[in-house]
């Protein structure tokens, strides 16, 4: 029978007959609890034709109960040390296939292409706290044919994506998130069911990927740098932030916050996504006019 990978004492006994230390620096906090784990399945809700990919598998807890009820499950994890166990933990599961490498060094469209022929991709991950971010500026705007994200983060990880302009906890990733999905909090994570314990909340996030954008703009690229640089520091008005990118200086970004409609103090905090939008088409013009 496998052994059950929720039970602290069995993770212990695995992780010590294997040698292993755990590393905080890789955001090595293990799930260690039933209840959660079978409702983070059940918000992934793995149909039989699923082909899913799980982003940092630890010991398996995660991948196993989505293995059962998946077509075929591809998992990337980075801790070499991990591999053996995982080798002894998805023993005889002929559905799960095990890469060893950084997520954010891999190729993840071309691997996801090649092992489930270009199927749509679930993905689901209980993620590091310093891999979130640039996870979702790598996977967010790639060409995976991406059903849905199942994502247990840091709770202030949660709050940015589902940000509202004015809040605290809008910036870069809130945009990100809004432009290409629908992100809902789903519930809290207490540390309490990790081992070991971190220092900070969690919670899952389910995300949606749109058909298209929310907003059309002529480039993307030029968005999220309007995005970033109205972000870079929080307390500039946009006039500032936006003249230090632009050619004509903060003169120029005057002229374009005018014409956007919008008050000249503006702060990039204040703007939702569509007047992004509105900024990056104003400047795409301008650079497209002075070609
Ligand atoms: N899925 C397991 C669970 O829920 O118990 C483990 C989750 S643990 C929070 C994060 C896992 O991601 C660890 O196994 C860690 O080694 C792995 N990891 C960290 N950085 C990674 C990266 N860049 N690429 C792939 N895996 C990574």
């Amino acid at each position: 029978m496998a052994a059950n990978l929720t039970s602290p004492r069995t993770l212990r006994e695995l992780l010590a007959r294997h040698n292993i230390r755990l590393k905080k620096k890789l955001g090595q906090n293990f799930l260690v609890d039933e209840n959660v784990l079978a409702k983070i399945v059940a918000v992934v809700d793995p149909k039989k034709e699923d082909r899913i990919l799980e982003v940092g598998p630890g010991v398996g807890t995660l991948t196993l109960p989505l293995a059962r009820r998946c077509h075929s499950l591809l998992t990337v994890e980075i801790d070499p040390r991990l591999i053996p166990v995982l080798e002894e933990t998805l023993a005889g599961r002929d559905n799960i296939t095990l890469v060893k490498g950084d997520i954010l060094k891999t190729d993840v469209s071309a691997l996801c292409r090649k092992e489930f022929s270009g199927k749509p991709v679930k993905i689901a991950a209980n993620l590091p706290y310093y891999l979130t971010t640039p996870f979702m500026f790598k996977i967010l705007p790639s060409t995976l044919p991406l059903v849905s994200l199942t994502l247990l983060v840091q709770r202030e990880a949660a709050r940015r994506m589902v940000a509202r302009p004015g809040s605290k906890d809008y910036g870069s990733l809130s945009l990100l998130t809004e432009f290409y999905s629908r992100a809902s909090l789903v519930f809290p994570v207490p540390p309490t069911v990790f081992f070991p314990r971190p220092e900070v909340d969690s919670a899952l996030v389910f995300l949606k990927p749109r058909k298209k954008p929310a907003v059309q703009v002529s480039r993307t690229d030029l968005l999220f740098r309007v995005i970033k640089a109205s972000f870079q520091q929080r307390r500039k008005t946009l006039a500032n932030s936006l003249g230090d990118m632009l050619q004509g200086g903060k003169p120029q970004a005057r002229e374009i916050i005018a014409a956007a409609g919008l008050p000249p103090l503006t702060r990039g905090e204040d703007l939702s996504l569509e007047q992004f939008a509105i900024i990056t088409e104003l400047i795409y013009n301008i650079s497209e006019n002075d070609a």
